[in-house]
């Protein structure tokens, strides 16, 4: 038997860069038929295309953009539920409005993606849910409050909704990734000193490469992951330990 094949498997992932393009150049690796979901749809298509994976134009921080990443992709086997981050703040100064707006992406982007892609699933009796969080559910970052908080509703949800999905085949796991080199780290940690002061924190002693928490998302999305559900893998170079 060839082990780690997802051949007749559909999936979605949402976020054209970064992690979410890695990941879907992996599930597309083992045989699964990919679709993207981002916002921009120029660097979406020439994303999609350098792998050879479907795309959809769509913001997952709202219900019709959600609705039309399920509608584009289908019926969905596995999900990888992934976005942009939170914008840095102090925790004492986050208004109403930056709360909304990281519930809305980070959050109920997931929680809306997972419900729609649920009923097919446990009708198949087959399906990945996976989210993509952060070091940040374990360790707080004191400039990251909306992201803390908003990802340990991400991983607390889909550990709940683990027991719930069981026994029908669905598995629900979160990956959280550590210092990764995409964009996103370069936005956050921009100077060559502040980058050379974090990697000096980090046990691994670099940051993490994009494929290198792709792995753990594909992974999970196999048949021989059927039995790992409601975890949190972290992918951190042993930042966490
Ligand atoms: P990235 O910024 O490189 O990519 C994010 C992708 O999500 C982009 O393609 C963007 O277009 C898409 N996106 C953003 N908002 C969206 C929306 N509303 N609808 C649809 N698509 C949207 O980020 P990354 O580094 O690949 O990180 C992926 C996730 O992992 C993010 O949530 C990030 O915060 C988290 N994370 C990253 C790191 C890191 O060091 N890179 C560390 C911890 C957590």
């Amino acid at each position: 038997m060839t082990l780690f094949r997802l051949d007749g498997k559909r999936a979605l992932v949402t976020g054209s860069r970064g992690i979410g393009l890695a990941a879907a150049g992996q599930l597309m690796e083992l045989g699964a038929q990919v679709t993207i979901a981002a916002r921009g749809e120029e660097a979406l298509r020439a994303a999609a295309q350098s792998i050879g994976a479907q795309w959809v134009v769509a913001d997952v921080g709202t219900a019709e953009g959600v609705q039309a990443a399920l509608a584009a992709a289908g019926a969905v086997d596995i999900l990888v539920s992934n976005a942009g981050g939170p914008a840095p703040s102090l925790p004492s100064g986050v208004s109403a409005e930056a709360w909304q707006r990281g519930f809305e992406t980070t959050f109920l982007s997931t929680a809306r993606l997972a419900g729609g892609v649920l009923p097919g699933m446990r009708e198949k009796k087959w399906g990945r849910i996976i989210a993509i969080t952060s070091l940040t559910v374990g360790r707080p970052a004191l400039n990251l409050p909306v992201s803390n908080a908003m990802r340990a509703a991400v991983t607390n949800h889909l550990r709940t909704l683990a027991l719930e999905v069981a026994a029908d085949g669905v598995t629900c796991n979160t990956v959280a990734p550590g210092y990764t080199a995409t964009d996103r780290l370069k936005a956050l940690h921009a100077s060559p000193a502040d980058a050379e002061t974090l990697t000096a924190r980090i046990p691994a002693r670099r940051f993490g490469q994009p494929a290198e928490v792709a792995a753990a998302i594909t992974f999970l999305a196999t048949n021989e992951a059927a039995y790992i559900t409601g975890q949190e893998i972290l992918v951190d170079g042993g930042w966490g330990i």
